[in-house]
């Protein structure tokens, strides 16, 4: 059956799944036109990086995974590798590098270095989530490996050994194998369920857009498949749930960062496409102030608040890691800017106060890339809410014709 109609109360959150719905279709289409501006449409990333867990070597050699990267001459000057060497975020004094990403003490995720030789431009719009046929035992080995993180109950096995472990996993590896022993007696916690819901929703909205922009092998046809939706989200109306929190946190996380984003340099030698931009952002502003309603001072509190924050940071970042893993090129691209958009999004709502994000006492504290992630984020997760309203609708038209 199909039990995609939700109401009441959205779990963990001041919001319920009638506000989401009403506002859903002017979201998805402001941001729709937010992410085709040059600003947010234009993200570089590293799709060459080798997986640091395990033998990689499903690579899906299909049309439907490739992605088509750009020149970098093609970007705003200010943007290209060699001015970003010169503002380099490696000069931080807390960031740990690795070769070819990095994070910083408060970051969620690994990040890619945007000066690395593999890093490249991919202009978003001209690679659209969608089918791809990346299936099978490789697809299930990174979605396996994400859920047996589950915050505090991390599985030995989808960690690196201490022994053998590339230096990129190795201190995670270890950080998260000592809170776990702390841990583990306290058993479910609200972090731990928030963690997987984030997961689920992620996985879900993957699903949909699969599902609506899947490519019948038979006819060569592009087109919705509503039995593939039905399967995999709707006849489980949890993971439906899910995507709509994750609408609610980066809602919240995008209306925290208003003062910031005001001030952000958003030049990209457009001036008028730029003015356009910062209207629209303030008209996506107005729908996540009504629709974002989540508390996040009700998380990481209490007695084990900092090791609590820190295992998830950990766990978290190892999930940005495994997106190396995933064989195929588009998926990894929309993979890789998901997990850095909710990271993002925890950045802003667990790390960041009021005072941290005043544009002028921390000018620097976002890269480009992690707002780019962000928004664009936020966009998929809405794009699926929109996509399963028209579900909705082939689902009843069915229904009638019966
Ligand atoms: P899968 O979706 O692989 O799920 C595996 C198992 O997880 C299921 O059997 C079920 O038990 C459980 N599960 C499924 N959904 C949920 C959920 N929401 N919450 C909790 N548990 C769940 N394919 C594309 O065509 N296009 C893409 O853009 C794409 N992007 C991907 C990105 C990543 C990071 C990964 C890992 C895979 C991606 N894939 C993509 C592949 C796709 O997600 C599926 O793995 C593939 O279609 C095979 O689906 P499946 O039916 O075997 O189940």
């Amino acid at each position: 059956s199909c039990s995609c109609h939700l109401s009441g109360p959205i779990e963990t959150t001041q919001c319920d799944y009638e506000t989401v719905e009403s506002a859903t279709e002017v979201l998805f289409d402001r941001l729709g036109q937010l992410v085709k501006m040059p600003f947010f449409k234009y993200y570089k990333v590293d799709l060459f990086r080798e997986c640091p867990f395990w033998q990689e070597d499903g690579l899906c050699m299909q049309r439907t995974c490739a992605v088509e990267s750009m020149d970098e001459s093609d970007v705003p000057e200010h943007w290209r590798a060699e001015a970003l060497s010169r503002i380099k975020t490696s000069s931080d004094p807390n960031a740990h590098i690795y070769p070819g990403c990095y994070y910083s003490d408060s970051d969620f995720c690994f990040l890619d270095d945007d000066t690395s030789e593999d890093s490249q431009y991919i202009d978003l719009t001209l690679n659209p989530e969608s089918y791809t046929g990346y299936a099978g035992e490789s697809a299930h080995r990174v979605w396996s490996a994400i859920y047996d993180e589950n915050c505090f109950g991390m599985k030995e096995k989808t960690l690196p050994d201490a022994a053998e472990a590339p230096a990129i996993g190795s201190s995670i590896a270890q950080l998260a194998l000592e809170s776990k022993a702390e841990l583990e007696e306290e058993g479910e916690c609200t972090e731990k369920r928030v963690y997987y819901r984030i997961i689920s929703g992620m996985h879900a909205s993957i699903s949909t857009h699969l599902c609506y922009e899947w490519l019948d092998q038979s006819t060569g046809q592009w087109g919705p498949n509503l039995p593939c939706f039905v399967s995999r989200v709707a006849s489980h109306p949890e993971r439906l749930q899910q995507i709509y929190f994750n609408t609610v946190l980066l809602l919240r996380a995008l209306t925290r960062l208003e003062p910031y984003l005001a001030a952000y340099d958003i030049r990209t030698g457009d001036a008028a496409a730029d003015s356009e931009t910062k209207q629209m952002l303030t008209s996506v502003m107005d729908v996540a102030k009504r629709v974002g309603r989540f508390d996040e001072r009700g998380l990481f509190k209490g007695e084990n608040a900092h090791l609590l924050k820190e295992q998830f940071k950990a766990t978290f970042r190892n999930v940005s890691l495994i997106m190396d893993c995933v064989g195929c090129d588009k998926c990894r691209l929309w993979g890789k800017i998901q997990t850095s958009g909710v990271g993002t999004a925890l950045k802003i709502l667990f790390e960041l106060d009021d005072r941290a994000l005043h544009p002028k006492s921390n000018p620097n504290l976002l890269q480009r890339s992690e707002i780019v992630a962000l928004v664009n984020s936020l966009h998929r997760f809405t794009e699926s809410l929109h996509m399963t309203g028209r579900f909705r609708q082939m689902w009843a038209e069915s229904e009638s014709k019966r």
